[in-house]
């Protein structure tokens, strides 16, 4: 073992960022035993914030780190220790909220000093969460420190791992430790592999312009069938190059069939959407602009927020229209589009083909939104401010606030938060108004849960 085992880390940017949530390691123990200097080794950079007062509120808590190719989350709980009355009972109050969030607990203490009655307490809880803890004895600087780290074994909570925080010994094998106690790696999202013409569907309620603009599209530029085999009602696909680039339009078949079928066949319309959603990553909803927003409009949008997928709104027969009803769409479609405010929008028609230029950028901002990943010391970063200028209403005496929040997942991007109490509708609709304006998500609904320590 040398004594200067790691110094960096691999990049976060270089291990596969769609391969799931990423697990969360929580480091836990008493003021001043190293926690911080140890998120500081593990990220290989100096990101987290020494104190030197113990007790005070660290705004950052949670980094992205990787280690062997895997990816994690740190989350430093030092910073938690807020109107605490007892040493003892706020790092107890520590202890049971990183149990609560942490898929592996990384406890530290101090060899140096040795095993006090506080560690021992916190010992208890863990041991009472059933999580798996990695014992890490810190401060163990050179070889004659050693013995202090064995002594640790009395604590009962399994092997103690010598390192040395501040100098890097041992920390390799403490990483190698930590992972062989994550959770089995998840599958990688299958959904929405990367390669492969992105996958569009066209929706609307009948008459709104579906096979007039897929003929526009397909009749201008190179299209080419393609039947997906293997899919019960057996749709076929056309290819299409927009843009410089393929891609595929979903179930075209089913657009250009339902025109023998009876037009007021709402059952078979909701059907197809459904089935033409599940293969989409994008749906394109056409609106005819010269009709007024019909139930079914909100409903097909409606499906499409449900279903996690991008959206891009189309207002089709825009020929149609006169200078009020332009007018009277731009002042209300806000309003009446509440539910979407965020999909990009275009004014189109394809009986004379105007603004179709216009489709295929919308449509990439919106998948661009859809796969959008926040590096979680930004989105930390973010709450942190969020909290601090825009802090929940008190309620009750308390005052529920946001621990910190990872993104478990995009296509869409799915958020966890962990706060210590419930946050009331209004501020969970100001929170993800705030994510929207800070890092886009355009074209895409926000699946953003809350984890909540009472
Ligand atoms: P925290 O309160 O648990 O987050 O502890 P800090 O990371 O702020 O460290 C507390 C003090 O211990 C700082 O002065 C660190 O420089 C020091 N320290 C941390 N790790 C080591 C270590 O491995 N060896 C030695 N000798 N000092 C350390
Ligand atoms: P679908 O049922 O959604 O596939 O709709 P169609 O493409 O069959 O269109 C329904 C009717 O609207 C047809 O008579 C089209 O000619 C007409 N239409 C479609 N797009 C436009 C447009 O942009 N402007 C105008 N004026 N008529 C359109």
């Amino acid at each position: 073992m040398s004594d200067f085992e790691i110094e960096t880390v691999d990049a976060v940017e270089d291990v596969d960022q769609d391969a799931g949530p990423a697990p969360v390691v929580a480091v836990v123990g008493r003021p001043n035993v190293g926690k911080s200097t140890l998120v500081n080794r593990i990220l290989g950079r100096r990101e987290a914030v020494v104190e030197d007062v113990p007790g005070v509120t660290r705004d950052r808590v949670a980094y992205d780190a990787a280690w062997s190719g895997r990816r994690f989350t740190v989350v430093d709980t030092g910073g938690w220790l807020p109107d605490s009355s007892g040493l003892a009972a706020a790092i107890a109050e520590q202890a049971r909220l990183a149990v609560d969030l942490a898929d592996v607990v990384m406890f530290v203490v101090d060899a140096t000093v040795g095993a006090t009655d506080v560690d021992e307490a916190v010992v208890e809880i863990l041991r009472r969460s059933g999580k798996p803890v990695v014992l890490v004895a810190n401060k163990v600087d050179d070889v004659g420190a050693e013995s202090d780290a064995a002594l640790l074994w009395s604590l009962g909570i399994g092997e103690p791992h010598p390192v040395s925080a501040l100098h890097g010994r041992g920390s390799g094998d403490l990483l190698d430790a930590v992972l062989d106690a994550l959770p089995e790696e998840p599958p990688a999202e299958t959904f929405g592999e990367i390669g492969g013409p992105r996958r569009v569907a066209l929706l609307g309620r009948p008459n709104v312009g579906k096979s007039s603009l897929l003929n526009k599209l397909a009749g201008e530029n190179r299209a080419v069938v393609d039947s997906v085999a293997g899919t019960t009602r057996d749709p076929v696909d056309e290819l299409i190059e927009l843009g410089g680039k393929t891609w595929r339009f979903i179930d075209t078949a089913g657009i250009r069939r339902r025109h023998r079928e009876n037009q007021g066949a709402d059952f078979y319309a909701t059907l197809r959407t459904r089935s033409a959603l599940e293969r989409a990553e994008v749906a394109v909803v056409l609106v005819d602009a010269d009709q007024p927003l019909a139930e079914q409009d909100l409903r097909i949008i409606s499906m499409v927020v449900e279903s996690g997928r991008s959206l891009v709104i189309a207002y089709n027969k825009w020929d149609l229209l006169d200078e009020e009803r332009r007018h009277y769409l731009e002042r209300e479609i806000d309003r009446q589009l509440h539910t979407a405010r965020w999909a990009p929008r275009a004014n189109i028609s394809a009986r004379t083909g105007r603004h179709m230029e216009k489709l295929v950028p919308a449509i990439e901002t919106a998948l661009e939104g859809w796969g959008t990943r926040v590096p979680t010391s930004k989105l930390n970063q973010f709450f942190a401010d969020l909290v601090n200028s825009h802090p929940h209403p008190v309620r009750g005496g308390k005052q529920p606030r946001v621990l910190f929040a990872t993104q478990a997942g995009v296509r869409p991007p799915r958020f966890v938060l962990f706060t210590s109490g419930f946050l009331e509708e209004g501020y969970r609709r100001f929170i993800e108004r705030r994510l929207r304006e800070e890092f886009g998500f355009d074209g895409t609904p926000l699946d953003i849960t809350m984890k909540i320590r009472e």
